[in-house]
């Protein structure tokens, strides 16, 4: 009967802080969003005290009558939504899905093709400090000079002189539509695997505006909490039987025991909130959003990477403004407009520095945002960077302070979670 508040005081307060913050701060992190109070709830149910190693109907363990059920309709949603055949819903993360489809159809030491970190590709991609980099000769490809965008061509010339076993498309900052027949083209003309990492835009994949990866990829993965909105987590889709066989047996007993059936149930409940019309709607919100957000801030005098964007996400390139992006970042916060620092394509600064941010709509969207409170942000954000480009690192804190009170009636106008 022992509540959280007079169990474990720090921790509850804690998260009444963190609370507080996502209330009164603009979220512009392009993978995070804000799940319904319902994700939140089954993922804070008693399927948390549950083991249930294996899949459902084939457990190493009893009493997993209930939380197959919860597997089971997640699967079936998530076939619905994305339009494949197989679905495995049990990784942890995003970069588990990727570690169990390398480690289900590729060797160590076997050559893999993903985009570069600095150009727009993930860690898991093949980068030299992740796993993905160590124990599989990874090359990587880029983005062109003149334009930003996917360099298709570089992409073929790698694929034939490196022979690759997979292909990876797909990114964390890019944000132009990638083309999958290309790339499909590109990984049959070398007997590659395609995989789409699909993390990014699963949620506008989901609604119906963003091409699917299927029927191009062999294989795609997706994390479970950006765009799709629902409970941090990973998922691998396909429509191939023996691809399918192979992905559940290198996530179970591969690297993972027992599922989080707690997040496999929020899991769940997402995937049929994102079944529904409203969910459609949404995400046509977050796109319009993210490209108000590109072309007023382009208005301001900012530079965005490609011209702007056909996603939930852009990278604005602030050398205009002679700022870096570790002083944005900490200004903007500072002014409660949360954001991160991101590397631009041939970024001359460091990745601590950066001369870029990274933007994106999901969550603001979520919270209720039109385009003419993306076009305010927008002007915040303008004269933030201004504020920070005549003083110096530091900012300027009264410019700061006035925007931070702008954003915190903003937020006033558009509660979170009336209920908590
Ligand atoms: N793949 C892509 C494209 C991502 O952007 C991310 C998350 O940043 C991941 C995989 C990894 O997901 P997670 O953070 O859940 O491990």
């Amino acid at each position: 009967t022992e509540t959280l508040d007079t169990r474990d005081p720090e921790i509850h307060a804690a998260i009444q802080a963190e609370l507080g913050r996502q209330r009164k701060e603009i979220e512009l992190i392009a993978s995070e969003n804000i799940v319904s109070a319902a994700v939140m709830e089954a993922q804070g149910s008693v399927m948390t005290n549950k083991y249930a190693e294996g899949y459902p109907g084939r457990r190493y363990y009893g009493g997993c009558e209930h939380v197959d059920v919860a597997e089971n309709i997640a699967i079936d949603r998530a076939k619905q939504l994305f339009g494949c055949e197989y679905v495995n819903v049990q990784p942890n993360s995003g970069s588990q899905a990727n570690q169990g489809v390398y480690n289900a159809l590729i060797k160590p030491g076997d050559t893999i093709l993903g985009m570069s970190l600095d150009a727009g590709g993930h860690l898991t991609h093949g980068a030299k400090p992740n796993q993905s980099g160590k124990i599989y000769n990874a090359v990587q490809y880029g983005v062109r000079r003149q334009d930003s965008l996917l360099d298709y061509d570089e992409v073929q010339t790698l694929a034939t002189e490196h022979q690759p076993k997979m292909i990876i498309a797909g990114g964390s900052a890019i944000p132009r539509i990638i083309d999958f027949a290309k790339m499909r083209e590109i990984a049959d003309s070398v007997g590659a695997i395609l995989m789409v990492d699909m993390a990014h835009f699963a949620g506008l994949v989901a609604a119906g505006i963003y091409p699917s990866p299927f029927p191009h990829a062999h294989v795609a993965t997706t994390t479970t909490h950006k765009t799709l909105r629902g409970p941090r987590g990973g998922m691998i889709c396909t429509n191939d039987a023996d691809i399918a066989k192979k992905v559940n047996s290198a996530i179970f007993p591969g690297i993972q025991g027992g599922p989080l059936m707690h997040v496999i149930a929020g899991k769940a409940v997402a995937f049929g909130e994102a079944l529904r019309p409203e969910f459609k709607s949404y995400q046509e919100q977050v796109v319009k959003n993210a490209q108000a957000l590109a072309d007023q801030l382009m208005k301001g005098g900012l530079d965005i990477v490609s011209g702007g964007t056909d996603s939930h996400l852009m990278l604005v390139d602030l050398r205009p403004k002679g700022v870096k992006g570790n002083a944005t970042e900490n200004s903007l916060g500072r002014a409660h407009i949360t954001c991160n620092k991101n590397g631009i394509p041939f970024d001359p600064e460091k990745p601590m520095v950066t001369s870029g941010i990274r933007l994106g709509s999901p969550a603001g969207t979520t919270r209720g945002f039109g385009e003419a409170e993306f076009r305010q942000i927008a002007d915040w954000i303008v004269e933030v960077t201004d504020g920070l480009a005549a003083n110096g690192e530091e900012g300027n804190g009264a410019v700061e302070a006035k925007v931070r009170a702008e954003v915190e009636a903003l937020c006033d106008k558009f509660p979170m979670y009336p209920n908590l």
